[in-house]
């Protein structure tokens, strides 16, 4: 007997749920489109071309649109012989400065093997071997920087690119920079010289709400997933489910990829709406366990403090009753408190984690205060307390109570 069997009965080309796929068809993004288009028309024109800055939300098309306009635009330039177009595209993500971006933009343009090292040089030098690059090129060159935000403040060749020609360092070549950002924030924090020129044509792209959703799953779903296979609802839920959320297409396609890989390991050969509501379970685990890898020891213990709440069904809970609870919980784990302010701090950031849901109640005379619960179901939570914190008698005590309770 074969210890690996194919399954298969569900997918048509999985991989077309996957983050590598470029769709043939964008949905729903007609007025973006539209303006995009024009930002880009003066190279069609044979013109300088524009700067575009991008931003918005991940998973709501700027990357994929992107990919779409300039794989057409490339195409029907090619109809002009005064047109000369060249496209370089990058994501910045592992990349945080301007010096690591101009290295991996060298590289790309140059030659296996005659790649430069990425240190060594001073950062001048680093960008001069790439105006050499671009010279060579000649004609119209647009320089595409996706996720650039990661690069924060380390932002000159954002501000050197732009000014290339003006600067006397490129001559034959004209660049137009198209920066991609998921943080409008950093927008805002760029040196100002910089938001005059990246920021010339500025496009943002809205979240998508459940019927736009719903399109993008329905386009996409045809090319992934047999024809019988999606069962009633499915893909109006996913929808529904990411619009609430993120307004995310790759929430949206997350969902429905890892309700199909639930629906084969069960021998299912269609997808049903529970395995909707299973995939968005361990989906959101996942979400808690990364929002809380990255949380200190305290920020672990007031989310326990919480979850301890949840357990005895007295959640809501004030602050000052889970400043008691984490009090009891550092005790029991032979760690020192932090002061009730501090603790207050730590749910705050739980709740712009989307773990902790917070009300702010009016007590007239005796000022405001927040009452905080779980915004994620009790069993992820406490799962992945689970595996960060080496409590165990206090999970498995708080477990106890839970179950008590009938949670
Ligand atoms: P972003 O770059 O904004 O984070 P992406 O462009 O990577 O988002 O989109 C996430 C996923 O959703 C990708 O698989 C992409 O193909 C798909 N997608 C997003 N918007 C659309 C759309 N309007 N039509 C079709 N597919 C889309
Ligand atoms: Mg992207």
């Amino acid at each position: 007997m074969h210890r690996f069997e194919r399954k298969g009965t569900v997918f048509r080309n999985k991989d077309a749920l996957g983050e590598s796929y470029r769709p043939e068809t964008i949905e729903e993004r007609d007025e973006e489109i539209e303006e995009y288009m024009e930002a880009l028309q003066p190279v069609v024109d044979g013109w300088e071309p524009n700067n575009v800055f991008l931003y918005g939300n991940t998973g709501v098309g700027k990357t994929a649109v992107t990919d779409y306009l300039l794989g057409r635009l490339q195409e029907d330039v090619e109809a002009y012989d005064d047109v000369d177009l060249s496209v370089v595209s990058l994501n910045c993500k592992t990349l945080n400065s301007s010096y690591q971006v101009a290295v991996e933009l060298v590289n790309e343009l140059r030659p296996v093997g005659n790649e430069i090292s990425s240190t060594g040089y001073p950062q001048q030098t680093v960008f001069n071997k790439l105006y050499q690059e671009l010279e060579a090129l000649g004609g119209t060159v647009l320089v595409v920087l996706d996720e650039v935000d990661s690069i924060g403040d380390r932002d000159e060749l954002l501000y050197e690119l732009p000014r290339a020609r003006a600067n006397g360092n490129l001559e034959d070549t004209a660049v137009g920079l198209i920066g991609i950002s998921n943080d409008f924030t950093f927008r805002e924090q760029l040196d100002p010289r910089v938001q005059d020129t990246l920021c010339e044509r500025e496009l943002q792209f809205p979240p998508y709400d459940a019927p736009e959703l719903e399109n993008i799953l329905r386009s996409r779903a045809e090319v992934a997933v047999v024809d019988d296979a999606v069962g009633s609802g499915v893909l109006e839920f996913c929808a529904a489910l990411a619009a609430r959320d993120s307004g995310s297409a790759r929430q949206a396609l997350d969902l429905l990829r890892l309700a199909g890989e639930i629906a084969e390991n069960e021998d299912c050969d269609r997808i049903e709406q529970d395995h909707v509501e299973r995939a968005r379970s361990r989906l959101e685990q996942e979400r808690v366990q990364e929002g809380m890898r990255d949380l200190t020891t305290h920020g672990r213990l007031a989310l326990l403090a919480v979850v301890s709440k949840a357990a005895k069904q007295e959640t809501p809970c004030r602050t000052r009753e889970l400043y008691e609870e984490y009090t009891a919980l550092c005790d029991s784990s032979g760690v020192d408190t932090l002061s009730q302010r501090s603790v207050h701090s730590h749910l705050s950031d739980l709740r712009m984690l989307g773990i902790l849901s917070a009300e702010e109640n009016r007590s007239g005379s005796r000022g405001n205060y927040y009452s905080y619960e779980l915004d994620v179901p009790f069993e992820s939570a406490i799962e992945a307390m689970e595996d960060a914190l080496r409590l165990d008698a206090e999970t498995n005590a708080i477990r106890e109570i839970a179950s008590m309770n009938e949670r």
